[in-house]
């Protein structure tokens, strides 16, 4: 297809907005999906991304769309529209700014219920810093409840313009999607390249199939690619044979070869999602591109956590799983820890909250295994006294007693939120450490709030916190900002003299107090009763800054039958027996495994 003929363009929403409807419904409009192989959500191929409804990984997609520009003859110039899919979450930002890379225009879309949410602001920035055409969108005008005049002005005071200028969609019924198809056809920019140079295909998307391996989604800016030839990786000079080059529309169709403007697939036969990484370039082999195309960075993991299997025996199969999920997502980062408490396991390293939550789900869903997973903590850059530096990632590794100076990450963050709320929320962002940057109105009753708040405050359930606060109406979005020194320490808990570490936290000083009550308390309720008293402590150092205490009893299940029945007397053995394994032993105490997923569940 010639570029003047091919339209690449992405569609950006916050969560729950209806882009994945709207992508069905165009699939359905230009024919590419039959009528009986529609089902909901087509595009978001994962079983975790349809049951939440998220899109996880992104997609592209090719479809045909026909204009009416013959005069009245029902002829007319056939187009390829390529429309990528997006992740829309925030942890996702470095896939989303690729494919907003590979595109030449955006859908801003946005439900006409509910406005501009903090996800569309993310995304809309990202797209005007790629200089995309930005196309504006009120969807879910079918809802007794859309008010497309009053967020038709909030969308024209964004983006400049009119009102008029916003397009009103349903992707649930239909209605006014082909005049979206033929407004992208007539104000996106067709795609620009140089046929005649070496190739430089930009990878916006790189995802592992059990049957046909690595799949690899690229953008063509210059030359061609055409298949078995062989290609270049620049970003680490490896090559490949292409095996297989097409494109999507939406299911894997082989082509002769991609050209400037195109988007499609290649598949070169590697294993594994590292060795074909979003965001690098692919050239020839033979006349390669000396230039790579901007922007290869490697997704830096910014939120870490340590994963168990709750029985010690499982410990191979949790590798083997990590192992697996580490085929398709390149931004998981795992080593073998050991855990006083705990047991053998894994430190992982994850892009944001949501991707931790993913992979334990993935991991106790596909893999079936029950894991412990400790409290979420961020990478802290330790001077020590004798000037080393130091990355902990670990509470329990924090060089205790030798510090000189910790820096912590920050991180920007835009809340969106109605008016009434504002008071609350800047009283948690305070109390979460939050420097106000500024405060917006987007209309009267509208307001987007930014802060700088470290973002260790924020992985401590900020964003529960946040939406019980207001009733579900906040929407959060946040992207790193660098990082600050500050006053941490180091809180400790000890049954019986003896260190847990997976309880151990870095916390500001002025809330070690605070989090060590909460600890002490909340584990005197969960450990039972011993045959001996337990105390709990919550220290800094050497220096104990909060105290409980578990009293004695005589455990004696025996006494309770007397003498004569003796198979119920066996039963109850067996019974305690089987309570027993599930119980970990910390120097002489019993801490049952519910104990540590409630004392970490931090609720
Ligand atoms: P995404 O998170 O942006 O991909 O949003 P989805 O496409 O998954 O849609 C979120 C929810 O909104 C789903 O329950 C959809 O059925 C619903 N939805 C999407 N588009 C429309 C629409 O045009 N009208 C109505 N009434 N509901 C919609
Ligand atoms: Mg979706």
């Amino acid at each position: 297809t010639p570029p003047e003929l091919i339209r690449n363009f992405c569609i950006i929403a916050h969560i729950d907005h209806g882009k994945s409807t709207l992508a069905d419904r165009m699939l359905q409009i230009t024919g590419v999906v039959a009528e009986r192989d529609m089902r909901a959500q087509y595009l978001d191929r994962m079983d975790i991304e349809r049951e939440r409804g998220i899109t996880i990984k992104s997609q592209a997609v090719r479809m045909p769309w026909q204009t009416d520009d013959g005069p009245s003859t029902g002829s007319g110039t056939v187009y390829a529209l390529n429309m990528i899919d997006t992740p829309g979450h925030v942890d996702f930002t470095y896939e989303v700014s690729r494919s907003l890379a590979a595109c030449e225009g955006a859908i801003l879309l946005v439900d006409a219920a509910q406005g501009i949410e903090a996800q569309t602001l993310a995304n809309l920035y990202l797209a005007l810093e790629n200089d995309l055409h930005i196309i504006p969108v009120l969807n879910k005008i079918d809802l007794p409840a859309a008010d497309p005049e009053k967020y038709a002005a909030e969308l024209a005071g964004l983006i400049g313009g009119s009102p008029d200028d916003v397009l009103r969609v349903s992707g649930k019924t239909g209605m006014g999607v082909e005049a979206l198809l033929d407004r992208i056809v007539a104000e996106i920019p067709a795609p620009k390249g140089d046929a005649d140079a070496p190739a430089r295909a930009m990878i916006f998307d790189s995802v592992y199939d059990s049957y046909r391996g690595v799949v690899t989604y690229v953008r063509m800016v210059d030359g061609q690619l055409s298949p078995r030839e062989r290609v270049q990786m620049m970003s680490t000079k490896a090559t490949h044979e292409l095996l297989e080059i097409g494109v999507s529309s939406p299911e894997p169709t082989p082509t002769k070869g991609l050209g400037v403007g195109e988007v499609g697939y290649l598949i070169t036969g590697v294993k594994d999602v590292r060795q074909s990484k979003v965001g690098d370039t692919i050239t020839n082999h033979r006349k390669p591109a000396t230039e790579a195309l901007a922007g290869y960075t490697d997704p830096k993991p910014m939120v870490f956590s340590g994963i168990y299997p709750i029985d010690g025996s499982d410990y191979a199969d949790l590798r083997e799983a990590l192992d697996k999920l580490k085929l398709s997502d390149a931004s998981l980062q795992y080593e073998p820890e050991t855990s006083v408490a705990l047991g053998f396991g894994f430190r992982c390293g994850f892009l944001g909250l949501l991707h931790l939550e993913i992979i334990t789900e993935r991991l106790a869903r596909e893999f079936d295994l029950d894991l412990i997973t400790t409290a979420p903590s961020v990478t802290y850059e330790v001077t020590t006294d004798t000037g080393e530096t130091v990355t902990v990632t670990n509470p329990s590794e924090y060089p205790d007693g030798r510090v000189a100076e910790v820096s912590e990450p920050v991180v920007k963050v835009g809340i969106l939120l109605p008016k009434d709320y504002v008071g609350t929320v800047m009283e948690l962002c305070q109390s979460r450490r939050g420097s106000l940057l500024g405060m917006d109105y987007l209309s009267e009753d509208r307001v987007e709030l930014r802060y700088n708040m470290p973002l260790g405050e924020i992985v401590f359930d900020f964003f529960d916190q946040l939406k019980s606060k207001t009733q579900g109406y906040a929407s959060l979005d946040y992207e790193p900002a660098g990082s600050q020194t500050a006053d941490l320490v180091k809180v400790d808990i000890l049954l019986q003299g003896d260190k847990v570490d997976a309880f151990s936290s870095i916390v500001h000083r002025d809330k070690a107090y605070a989090y060590g009550t909460m600890m002490t308390e909340r584990l005197r309720k969960l450990i039972p009763r011993q045959q001996f008293e337990v105390p709990i402590q919550a220290a800094i150092g050497a220096r104990i800054i909060a105290r409980e205490n578990i009293r004695a009893i005589r455990k004696d299940v025996l006494a309770k039958c007397y003498g004569g029945d003796i198979t119920r007397k066996r039963k109850l053995l067996e019974k305690q027996k089987e309570g027993k394994k599930r119980m970990k032993m910390v120097g002489r105490v019993e801490v049952p495994q519910e104990a540590f997923i409630a004392a970490l569940s931090g609720d």
